[in-house]
């Protein structure tokens, strides 16, 4: 600790092992070394703890005197971190050591990740586990691995291990502002077959691009009413259908399925005559999106060139070409609706992320969101529908499961009248518009666990300019302690 930037950050019970666990490379699927560095805490500790092969490490303290019949409390948070960082610099995740910067009530990273996602939660879980003097009800600390790529830890975990029934995850960010649920739903891959045919003589290829748009996160960022590239070449290429017969040889947009694609590139086949008024409809076309999108995806940018036929692959018949155009066309996409408890939150939405072709088909990847179970079914139900309309079929990708917000949650009420005589004044409360470990957790429990996420505030997760606050963790670490002699 001698040389530690952190040595003298207050609370030093949270920031000490917070800096240790920056000094462990963790990125998803090499959890190996900081499940050893928990599990010598453990024993350090005198307390029992248990590895399974997914890399999951569950540690049990009892509770403090007096507080032996109280409900047993799980503390969840996840070892893993997104590794991310800037183009200029030569770290390895691997064996580089993360470099600590302070900025005013900042700590962040030299051109990396930080890793406060979710390394503050984890540091939190060890300070109570660390803290003699800590006034607790049973404790048990559950540090998943591999949340960042799918949850897959949280899903290999055996809940029927765990005796508490109230569960406190440490992955959210906003101090003030607490998760009491969060959307789940299937991602949808579709496969559309394609025919494809001879090139007609006198027809000429033309290379069409999307580009500009800002993208995010299918989930968080739905509601800002950004463009969905993939969305926007449909659109396109359907106004070209109103001047002229033309064939689809290749289409590919977007990189994610949980992302709002970003660009679209299509190479058509069009009658040399009809050159022209193509090209003014696109021109078109293009105007007319970016007036739509003039304050909320400004840069919208369509270009073509004409190209030569790509030699080695035909044009779709007009068949294909209309199977391809409408299913997209057709694919919802955005905000379905909006929370009817939660203001400003969304309930459901859906994004269609991907599509590229390959010879003998189109595929196409959706990811549908919803804090209910029954209107991301209906979105599911509704792509099956379509992909059928068009020959297509489906295929499940993934499958997050929901975690429906439960109104008459007692620790929902701990964490308000606690927050409340703490600052004055009362928290807010939202269901999060992405997964959670929480919906894992409790898909996979036999009996109910009642669930909160909370965590001090941090900015910029997953990518390099990663911070956590200072005085947020201070607040939060008193806070924790205050709900631990509340429960
Ligand atoms: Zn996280």
């Amino acid at each position: 600790m001698e040389n530690s930037v952190l040595r003298n950050i207050e609370p030093k019970e949270v920031f000490r092992y917070f800096e240790d666990l920056t000094q462990i490379p963790r990125e998803s699927g090499k959890e190996r070394q900081v499940t050893d560095y928990l599990i010598a805490f453990a024993e350090n500790h005198g307390l029992e703890w248990f590895r399974d092969e997914a890399l999951n490490v569950l540690i049990t303290k009892k509770a403090s005197p007096g507080y032996e019949d109280r409900p047993g409390v799980i503390l969840q948070g996840h070892t893993d971190m997104v590794c991310e960082k800037n183009e200029n610099t030569a770290h390895d995740f691997d064996k580089d050591l993360i470099t600590l910067v302070l900025d005013g009530d900042k700590i962040t990273a030299a051109d990396t990740t930080l890793g406060a996602d979710d390394g503050i939660g984890i540091a939190l879980a060890l300070a109570l586990l660390a803290d003699e003097n800590a006034a607790h009800p049973f404790l048990e600390v559950l540090c998943t691995s591999d949340e960042e790529r799918g949850m897959y830890g949280a899903e290999a975990f055996d809940t029927s291990l765990l005796k508490g029934r109230i569960l406190i995850n440490l992955d959210s960010n906003e101090e003030d502002i607490f998760t009491v649920g969060c959307a789940g739903g299937p991602g949808v891959r579709t496969e559309i077959p394609i025919i494809r045919e001879e090139a007609a003589p006198g027809w000429t290829a033309l290379h069409i691009k999307i580009s500009g748009l800002i993208g995010g996160h299918s989930g968080e960022d739905i509601h800002l009413g950004r463009a969905n590239s993939i969305k926007l070449m449909a659109r396109v290429l359907l106004a070209i259908d109103r001047e002229t017969d033309f064939r689809l040889s290749d289409l590919r947009g977007g990189l994610k399925y949980n992302a709002i694609p970003r660009e679209a590139n299509a190479v058509i086949m069009i009658p040399e005559s009809r050159l022209k008024k193509v090209k003014s409809a696109i021109t078109d076309m293009e105007g007319e999106l970016r007036n739509e999108y003039r304050v909320n995806d400004p840069e919208i940018t369509v270009t073509f060139e004409a190209s030569d036929p790509i030699a080695e692959i035909k044009p779709m018949s007009k068949l294909s070409t209309q199977s391809v155009v409408n299913y997209i066309y057709f694919a919802e996409t955005g905000v379905i609706r909006m929370d009817m408890e939660f203001r400003d939150t969304v309930e459901s939405s859906v994004s269609l992320g991907v599509v590229r072709t390959e010879e003998e088909k189109a595929i196409l990847q959706t990811l549908t969101r919803s804090s209910l179970k029954s209107m991301y079914m209906e979105m599911y139900y509704k792509i099956l529908r379509l992909a059928e309309q068009v020959g297509g079929r489906t295929e499940l990708m993934s499958n997050c499961p929901e975690w429906e917000y439960n109104p008459d949650s007692h620790i929902k009420t701990i964490f308000q009248d606690t927050y409340k005589r703490m600052h004055g004044k009362d928290p807010g409360f939202v269901i999060t518009h992405a997964g959670l470990e929480c919906g894992v957790i409790n898909r996979n429990s036999a009996s109910p666990i009642d669930m909160i996420a909370a965590g001090p505030i941090a900015r910029n997760l997953h990518t390099p300019g990663e911070y956590v606050s200072i005085s947020s963790t201070a607040r939060f670490w008193d806070f924790l302690r205050e709900v631990m002699k509340s429960i």
